[in-house]
């Protein structure tokens, strides 16, 4: 029998519902059950593919290709559950779904509407879950209020009258402000933000109330008493210093106990959470610091690179060491810079993800210095083609060396596969198409490494499974003129026909990957090339 637990928020965006949603699945986890977290998105687009990292935070792959809301990696970075396309919904994909079905004459000539058959349409997306584990939660995007939001609350009510109060909770996230010229935490926007739950027929079981301080039994007393709600459900959820203290934050205040209790399910004493323990003594009590330039494009949004922060976080669990980053703009290496002056002290040089020309011309100089200076340089996919085209201009001899991406003109060592495959011919056509969302190579793809690399030696193994995100590849036709360089193509796909890792043999360590493996990292489960990324990067901090 699958139980449903719902997350909503309210008072304000940005709450950590995701974060809260991840840790309650770990909490339930450590307790043997089988956890499966998905989430609705109750904007319009189709999903957050084309969306701004500016706007809307990284962009999270699943193995099965979806691109989806970076909650979904807040939930496997937690639980360890690879997320799948369909544990992400948005209101653009049901809108979609339902008016595809009407067109088909599906409905037999009813009049659509918002109830029953877009609701219908979400219900059918929980109900899906039936089975797939013992916990499905469930977390609802945005604010209690929010206009979007109003279909995705109504099909949580429907679904948890049809399931039963039994195999239903809802835990709804608030926010206790502090007035400093009170002195005091409060709660009115928490009663408000209930009151407008309960106006759509959904009765908080929990609260989970976050603050920036300690929330006083008197204020707990009177949340309960204005929520309609026993006081031990209005759970404190205080600020933490690092994300992985949550579970043990949560569990210490009691929200996994009452969720137990709510459902009527005896609790065990007692809980292992030893896992969560380690790697938070770890990352508070680091045995050194290592300094990694990270090299980006949105680099004032953390949230845009937070996958990516994450795993360089894990890197540092695994080596005992804080990893400070300094986030720098490409275009800022443009014209005329000393890149020294930015780049003094750093242990590492990581040229992340990225898309269009905008400060790629810096990127490449960041190559180039990391090359030189022997410093650790960690490409990953734009990464990994700026260390080509900085090869093929400063070592191949490639002059005009670029990306179709980039330029129309100059010698295109990275494009569209379909451009240097006319010739012979007989080829797919992978990723033509005008429409900018879902035309990419995405989602888990196998690759071979080559035995004796250095990449070979890191995973442990000659085959890999990665999550790729990109419309570009390297030109494998220029394989020979880089591997003369020193610049190896160490892993391929198992066609050998797309190169998707190089690296230098004559430098301490420098890989490139076409893939995300940022997107598979786990704090219990730190992926190998972050671990011995910063491996090589407190090497580095040691010799300067
Ligand atoms: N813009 C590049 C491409 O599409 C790289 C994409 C990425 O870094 N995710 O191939």
């Amino acid at each position: 029998m699958t139980r449903y637990i719902f997350i909503t928020g309210g008072v304000v965006s940005s709450l950590g519902k995701g974060l809260g949603s991840a840790a309650l699945g770990a909490l339930l986890q450590a307790r043997g059950y089988k956890v499966r977290l998905c989430k609705l998105d109750p904007y319009l687009n189709v999903d957050p593919g084309t969306m701004s990292p500016f706007q809307h935070g990284e962009v999270f792959v699943t193995d099965d290709g979806a691109e989806t809301d970076l909650d979904l990696g807040h939930y496997e970075r937690f639980t360890g559950v690879p997320a799948r396309k369909n544990d992400n919904i948005t209101t653009g994909q049901v809108y979609t779904e339902v008016l595809g079905k009407e067109r088909r004459g599906d409905y037999l000539g009813a009049t659509i509407q918002v109830i029953p058959h877009i609701t219908n349409e979400i219900k059918d997306f929980i109900l899906e879950k039936e089975g797939t584990a013992d916990f499905v939660l469930c977390e609802i995007g945005g604010t209690v209020g929010d206009i979007e939001s109003l279909p995705f609350l109504e099909a949580i009510r429907q679904f948890g009258n049809e399931v039963g109060h039994d195999r239903a909770l809802y835990v709804h996230v608030t926010l206790l402000p502090y007035i400093p010229a009170a002195g005091e935490l409060k709660t009115k926007p928490t009663q408000h933000s209930v009151k407008e739950l309960m106006s759509y027929g959904i009765r908080p079981d929990i609260l989970l109330c976050r603050a920036d301080r300690e929330i006083h039994q008197e204020e707990r007393r009177k949340i309960a008493l204005f929520c309609n709600l026993a006081e031990k459900n209005v759970i404190p959820a205080l600020d933490v210093s690092s994300i992985y203290e949550v579970p043990l934050s949560y569990h210490a205040e009691g929200l996994d106990h009452q969720v137990m209790e709510c459902f009527g399910i005896k609790d065990i004493a007692n809980l292992d959470l030893s896992i969560w323990e380690k790697i938070v003594r770890r990352i508070k009590e680091p045995e050194s610091t290592v300094k990694i330039a990270v090299v980006g494009k949105y680099t004032n949004l953390a949230d845009s690179y937070k996958s990516l922060n994450e795993a360089l976080i894990h890197g540092g669990v695994a080596n005992k060491v804080k990893v400070k980053l300094k986030f720098i703009e490409g275009e800022d290496f443009e014209g005329g810079v000393n890149l020294a002056e930015h780049l003094q002290g750093v242990h590492g040089i990581l040229v992340p993800g990225g898309f269009g020309k905008r400060g790629t011309e810096g990127k490449i100089k960041a190559v180039e210095y990391a090359r030189k200076h022997n410093i650790p340089y960690f490409g990953i996919c734009l990464g990994m083609q700026m260390a080509i085209i900085e090869a093929a201009r400063n070592l191949c001899g490639i002059e005009d060396a670029t990306s179709s991406e980039l330029s129309d003109g100059g010698t295109h060592v990275i494009g569209l596969m379909t451009e240097w495959e006319t010739e012979e011919g007989g080829k797919e056509q992978r990723s033509e198409d005008t429409d900018l969302g879902g035309t990419m190579r995405l989602g888990a793809y196998p690759a071979k490494l080559v035995e004796g690399s250095r990449v070979a030696d890191i995973y442990g193994s000659e085959e890999i499974s990665e999550r790729h995100r990109h419309r570009y590849e390297v030109n494998i036709n220029y394989r020979e003129q880089f591997e003369a360089q020193g610049l190896v193509f160490s892993g391929l796909s198992p066609d050998g026909e797309l190169p998707e890792i190089v690296e230098r043999t004559d430098h301490p360590w420098f890989v490139g990957v076409q893939f995300h493996p940022e997107l598979k990292s786990k704090p219990f489960d730190p992926h190998p090339l972050f671990v011995s990324f910063i491996e090589a990067a407190l090497k580095q901090s040691r010799l300067v």
